[in-house]
């Protein structure tokens, strides 16, 4: 049995393990308690690299997507909702363009760190998709709910007031926010969801960017009640 002791300045871990050496009675065992402290760290470390984005310290696509899978069985069951929100950094290459990569680096980790004050959930996931795009899981939650979180979202990356004087949109870094909500059931695939997200995000870029929209869920075919 592997259990935590840790003391006042390191978490440790020890293996216990009862060994039996006589079975007449009294029984006789030997107790023993391995520290098991360097195999916990390294088993801890690759569980932060196969889910961890290595810029942000965010879950990675791969988290998101087995959580989106996830959670679509079991709104699907619970007959609840789940909204989703995709956000792509405005003028990005602009940006890195004009300040450097490294520069974009640490806007990417800006960004990343305004979302952990967003969303607070225990059950929202925040991920990076990719680049300069990340993607917000919002189980439970109605598009009217995800659109207001959405805008915090738009309004508390603009407050950064990060410069980025050759964009379209304004001389500091902007966001677009594409939202979709959808009742989860078993004949629509979770891919779809991320469909509309994207749809409504590209609308958001085609409307001059720094802005949020909604996807319009008629797309897939279901009645919007
Ligand atoms: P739009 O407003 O339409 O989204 O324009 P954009 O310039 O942001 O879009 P585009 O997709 O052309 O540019 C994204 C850029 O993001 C291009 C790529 O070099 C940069 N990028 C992708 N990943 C990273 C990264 O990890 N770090 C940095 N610094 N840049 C990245
Ligand atoms: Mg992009
Ligand atoms: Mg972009």
């Amino acid at each position: 049995m592997v259990y935590e002791c840790s003391s006042p300045t390191e978490r440790r871990w020890f293996n216990m393990r009862v060994l039996r050496i006589s079975s007449v009675v009294p029984v006789k065992a030997v107790i023993s308690h391995e520290d098991v402290t360097p195999l916990k760290n390294i088993e801890e470390r690759l569980r932060e690299l196969s889910e961890l984005d290595g810029l942000t310290g965010i879950a990675n696509r791969r988290v998101f997507e087995t959580t989106l899978e996830r959670e679509w069985l079991r709104l699907a069951r619970a007959k609840s909702s789940l909204s989703l929100l995709m956000l792509d950094i405005d003028c990005f290459k602009m940006l890195n363009d004009t300040y450097g990569h490294l520069e974009g680096d640490a806007c990417i980790r800006a960004v990343a760190t305004v979302m952990g004050s967003v969303f607070k959930r225990p059950a929202d996931l925040a991920a990076r998709f990719g680049g300069e795009e990340f993607v917000v899981l919002l189980p439970e939650t109605e598009i009217d709910q995800a659109i207001s979180l959405a805008e915090t979202l738009r309004i508390r990356v603009s407050e950064l007031q990060i410069p980025n004087k050759n964009s379209l949109v304004s001389n500091t870094m902007t966001v677009s926010i594409g939202c979709a909500c959808i009742s989860p059931s078993s004949e629509i695939k979770p891919n779809e969801l991320i469909d509309l997200a994207d749809k409504a995000l590209y609308q958001a870029k085609r409307e001059g960017r720094n802005r949020v929209c909604r996807s319009n869920i008629q797309e897939l075919g279901v009645i919007d009640t």
